[in-house]
């Protein structure tokens, strides 16, 4: 048994309970919350481990849509508009993506545990994430891309998307968890992301997927027209949309996804996906992208997470959480930072469906300690001091181990 005690506890349980001056005992689970002392004379030969004054526990942070395989981008891509951003990816594709090797990705993982993620939705779209990632200490739900449009290629697309969906089942343990994403409703076939679909029910696998990313993608999908029309002109003579809005939408029903940007959904649109999905928003990804923020106001199901280095500067959360509470400035900060918070800790933890997010006993012992450094007043005001304040991290524990 372990016992560690910080000055303020911060839990994002049911009622949103912070403890100042209490104790964890913990295994892998989180075991039990009290003082000290009670959870001494219950557990006497328990290590102890204690935190200064103002050092906050609180749960490991969760991304839930991160691209490992191209993160060495810093100058080559095109910002501002979608298409422009789409057509330089496609053209240094090969460069970025020999660039991220293995040790590269290895390093990134190491980082982002002494930031403090010790969870990630990792987007993989070739395999070359697989090894470095099963290799770390931090926890990795491994969406396995299904992409493509050609219906004669159907049938190979689907072999290989296999063949890594499979690879990582083989490797699955509680800290690897294999899943599934379709890339796109303008780049998956539906016969693809069907087949990939019914695999998902069937495994009982959570599922990620791109919509509504960009102006083109709603013109292409409700008009047939647009810059998305120019842009697929180069690879099918005469595209034509794959599937309308409303019909990408039904491919999900009854299967736990997560809906990553929605930038141009409707408000129709945002709440239906509300009401039977996760949404997740990637702040900075949509303002280099395309200068849109998607209003997070009303959204109940929400997870913030970084996206990939293809549109963002870093892939550490405190960065894309203090940039979300800039970017949405209509919402009062401490009611914007609680929200945030939530949606890396709580919200991230049932998007994924794991047993974590949340400080209270049952819970994975994932938890991760900051330092604030100085006394505050309002105890309310924590969630704001924590994202303003924080890079890097004091302790970083996952399922009851330092890592
Ligand atoms: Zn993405």
């Amino acid at each position: 048994m372990n016992i560690i005690s910080c000055d303020y506890i911060v839990t994002f349980d049911e009622k949103l309970q912070i403890f100042k001056n209490k104790a964890i005992a913990y295994e892998k689970q989180i075991v039990k919350i009290d003082s000290k002392e009670n959870l001494l004379k219950e557990y006497p030969d328990a290590l102890t481990e204690d935190f200064c004054k103002n050092s906050v526990l609180l749960p490991g942070l969760i991304n839930t849509h991160i691209h490992l395989e191209y993160i060495k981008n810093k100058n080559r891509l095109e910002y501002g508009e979608f298409i422009k951003w789409l057509s330089s990816v496609v053209k240094y594709r090969e460069e970025l993506v020999s660039l991220s090797s293995s040790e590269a990705i290895s390093e990134v993982l190491t980082a982002l545990l002494k930031c403090g993620t010790t969870t990630i939705g990792e987007i993989s779209s070739f395999g070359e994430d697989i090894e470095p990632c099963k290799k770390s200490a931090i926890n990795v739900v491994l969406f396995n891309e299904t992409l493509g449009s050609n219906p004669s290629a159907v049938d190979v697309l689907y072999q290989d998307f296999l063949q890594r969906y499979y690879k990582t089942l083989s490797l699955k343990d509680e800290r690897f968890i294999p899943a599934i994403s379709i890339h796109s409703p303008y780049s998956t076939h539906p016969i693809l992301a069907k087949k990939a679909l019914g695999l998902a029910k069937d495994a009982g696998c959570v599922v990620s997927t791109h919509f509504l990313e960009s102006f083109a993608e709603r013109e292409w999908l409700t008009n047939a027209s647009g810059g998305f029309k120019e842009f697929l002109e180069k690879f099918v003579p005469n595209p034509k949309p794959l599937t309308t809005i409303d019909e990408y939408i039904e491919l999900f029903i009854g299967i736990p996804t997560l809906f990553t940007h929605l930038t141009y959904a409707s408000k129709e649109e945002l709440k239906r996906i509300d009401s039977e999905f996760f949404i997740t928003s990637c702040p900075v990804s949509n303002r280099l992208l395309e200068n849109k923020k998607l209003d997070l106001k009303d959204i109940k199901n929400l997870t913030i997470a970084t996206d990939g280095l293809t549109s963002n500067i870093s892939l550490n959360l405190w960065d894309e959480l203090r940039s979300a509470l800039f970017i949405h400035e209509a919402i009062d900060a401490d009611e914007l930072s609680k929200k945030l918070l939530t949606s890396v800790t709580k919200n991230a933890g049932l998007a994924l469906k794991l047993n974590k997010g949340v400080i209270k006993e049952g819970f994975d012992a994932d938890m991760i300690v900051v330092d604030l450094n100085q006394d505050f007043d309002n105890i309310d005001t924590i969630y704001k001091w924590l994202i303003l304040h924080t890079k890097k991290v004091e302790k970083t524990i996952i399922l009851g181990e330092k890592a």
